[in-house]
């Protein structure tokens, strides 16, 4: 199974991940029906293009060279049941809020990436979760079985996988016909009201960004004659953990007139920290695709392995190819994080470096409720930013779970949630997110932190 640390790169294939050790997957009770599916699946239609995929690895590119921020959001784990027309909008209009701020704060063009549209795959700590004396399964995402505690929601189900790619196709195609019907046109921010903050405390300041931008763009238009669309239009990406291998090896593609091979169920897959490894399958399912590709980087995690993780997914140094997305936590950046942004900076690779502020501060309180206090997500932030300064390497972007939902899963921010608070609204399946407010409040304070 130990597979050499630079393989020839002509001996990838979709399929070569499986010589080597894949961890996090599912044990499918019935492997045939399990390729039944995986056959259908790859005769399905791509959800994205080769086009698409192209123009974020180049925009990738801009913001590892510091002239773009990316702004990358969405559910920790997005739900079968939370594929409706609310949901969806109140996410796509919390990430555009939040991605308004940023253009208008940090003078930089912000690229939008939803943690949406596939989303459906979960690590987990523990095979099994017990319960009262019960042991069963753990859950490990809608894609392969279902949260509630029973033994039959437990066991990975194939159909599962067709389910999910047709809700990544309705949640693409509603979130494509919102931004080219207009919804995210910047002249009208209007529509991207949310009801519930109107009094929210941070609502003043929000509007007076949006009313600036609104001058800006009118100004300019009417310097040039003409509705500046280039400016006011709105792109927005795809993202989800690369973890059901599988899965993502049905829609590896190549495309007519185009070298290489594509995966074509979202434009950017991210390889997350419990899969790392350099040796792993994820990483060789990875390393062989043209889309840009994330990788979390944890605690722990030394100088050699981010290199060598920077020579397995792109020996060729291709700008936009590798976003490295640390998930420290707020206790440990300062003194994990530095190193590492030395010895990449000094390596000359070309990466575009990213934070998650949310995985290294999650922490369970009373009856083991998992969460995060919005002051370490702020902190972890913050930190970031000085220390990507003081190693001279550029911030490139956030990665945040959230929700555009009145939800109460992390402690904190402007209306100072509690313990108590809790309770009233965790709908989360896995990680706790921020709240539409909470994740309009960082928006702002990224902004204010470069302001200062
Ligand atoms: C996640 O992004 O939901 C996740 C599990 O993150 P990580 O791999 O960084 O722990
Ligand atoms: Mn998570």
């Amino acid at each position: 199974m130990n597979a050499p640390l630079t393989p020839d790169s002509s001996q990838w294939s979709p399929t070569s991940w499986t010589d080597y050790q894949a961890v996090q997957q599912a044990q499918y009770p019935d492997a045939e029906a399990l390729q039944a599916v995986l056959d259908q699946l790859s005769h399905m239609p791509p959800l994205v293009t080769s086009w698409e995929i192209m123009a974020l690895r180049k925009q990738f590119a801009d913001a590892a060279a510091g002239r773009k921020f990316v702004l990358q959001g969405g559910d920790c784990a997005e739900s079968f049941a939370d594929c409706t027309p609310d949901i969806i909008t109140n996410r796509l209009k919390v990430l555009l809020q939040m991605s308004l701020v940023l253009v208008h704060g940090l003078k930089k063009r912000v690229v939008r990436v939803g943690r949406f549209a596939g989303q459906y795959a979960k690590p987990r700590s523990s095979d099994l979760e017990t319960r009262d004396g019960v042991t069963l399964p753990s859950y490990r995402g809608d894609i392969i079985n279902a949260p509630d505690f029973t033994e039959a929601a437990r066991v990975p189900d194939p159909q599962r996988l067709l389910t999910a790619h047709a809700r990544s196709a309705m949640t693409l195609n509603f979130v494509r016909g919102l931004i080219d019907g207009g919804f995210a046109d910047l002249h009208h921010p209007e529509y991207w009201d949310l009801q519930w903050v109107e009094h929210a405390p941070l609502a003043k300041e929000y509007q007076r960004r949006v009313d600036a931008i609104g001058d800006s763009l009118r100004f300019m238009e009417t310097l040039a004659e003409q509705s500046i669309s280039e400016l006011s239009r709105v792109d927005f990406f795809t993202s989800h953990e690369a973890l059901h291998l599988p899965y993502e090896q049905a829609s590896t593609r190549r495309v007519p007139r185009q070298p290489g091979w594509y995966n074509l169920c979202t434009h950017m897959p991210w390889i997350g920290k419990r899969t790392a490894d350099l040796n792993g399958a994820h990483v060789e399912y990875c390393r062989g695709i043209q889309n840009p590709v994330g990788v979390k980087i944890g605690p722990g995690m030394d100088v050699a392995w981010v290199l060598g993780l920077l020579e397995r997914l792109n020996p060729d140094n291709i700008p936009g190819k590798v976003a490295l997305i640390h998930r420290m936590g707020a206790e440990v950046i300062a003194s994990e994080l530095p190193p590492i942004l030395e010895a990449v900076r000094d390596s000359g690779r070309s990466v575009l470096w990213m934070c998650d502020p949310m995985h290294g501060n999650t922490e369970s309180v009373a009856g083991g409720v998992k969460t995060r206090r919005f002051d370490n997500i702020r902190s972890e932030l913050d930190q970031a930013f000085d220390l990507h300064a003081a190693a001279g390497t550029y911030l490139g972007g956030a990665h945040l779970e959230l929700t555009g939902e009145n939800v109460t899963e992390c402690m904190g921010g402007a209306r100072d949630l509690t313990e108590t608070d809790l309770a009233r609204a965790y709908h989360t399946t896995v990680d706790p997110r921020l709240n539409y407010e909470q994740a309009l409040e960082l928006a702002m304070l990224i902004v204010h932190k470069q302001a200062s």
